[in-house]
């Protein structure tokens, strides 16, 4: 069901049409609220303004018979339109998308933490080029990726440590490891101690 939207001017819709561009009423939200959700889906510019905007860009005033729409940077830019020097439109990528790839590279590390870490095969399961997806990661998330593989695997062993019955052998295998040294010497970087000191602390705090 559509709903009565403008106010002014018209009547009964919740599109506004102008020179074959509209604008829905889930647009319009976006840029009233500053969506940043919607940034690269599409951009709008203002039709005295001789600039264009991503949905996020901060802008007080605005009215939607004002709001001309694009889907395409580029449709814009055809139009004479300028990037907007706020919002960056023209930036080569919009944080969204880089949030968005940041986090499907920690998804998939943690879906295949047993697996040895391969940069490749995560660049090429994302379609990204690798140094990209390396420092993109880092920089979203603040460790770069064969840390978060790392942290992974240690939180999975950890699960395990807590267990007394498990041999640690066995726990460095589960959790990926070829060899149990490089288990413990992995572990020790990221906790500061080595596995069976965390599990002797773990039971001890148990007693407590
Ligand atoms: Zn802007």
């Amino acid at each position: 069901m559509l709903t009565i939207f403008f106010s002014h001017g018209l009547a009964n819709a919740n599109l506004f049409v102008k020179r074959g561009v509209v604008l829905t009423k889930e647009q319009w939200l976006a840029i009233k609220n500053n969506d940043k959700a919607y940034d690269g889906k599409f951009y709008y510019a203002l039709k005295r303004s001789k600039k264009v905007c991503r949905p996020s860009c901060r802008k007080t005033s605005l009215r939607p018979e004002r709001v001309i729409i694009f889907d395409t940077l580029q449709e814009a830019l055809d139009r004479g339109y300028q990037p907007c020097s706020r919002c960056r439109p023209d930036k080569e990528v919009w944080e969204g998308a880089r949030i968005e790839l940041a986090n499907a590279a920690e998804r998939l590390v943690r879906e295949n933490y047993r697996q040895k870490f391969s940069l490749p095969a995560l660049a090429g399961e994302l379609y990204v080029d690798k140094s990209y997806l390396l420092r993109t990661f880092k920089e979203i998330k603040g460790y770069t990726l064969l840390e978060f593989h790392n942290i992974v695997r240690t939180e999975k062993a950890k699960e395990m440590l807590q267990r007394p019955e498990l041999p640690i052998a066995f726990i460095a295998s589960e959790a990926g490891y070829v060899s149990a040294s490089h288990f413990t010497q992995v572990f020790r970087k990221v906790t500061g101690q080595t596995p069976s000191q965390y599990r002797a602390a773990y039971l001890r705090s148990l007693d407590e």
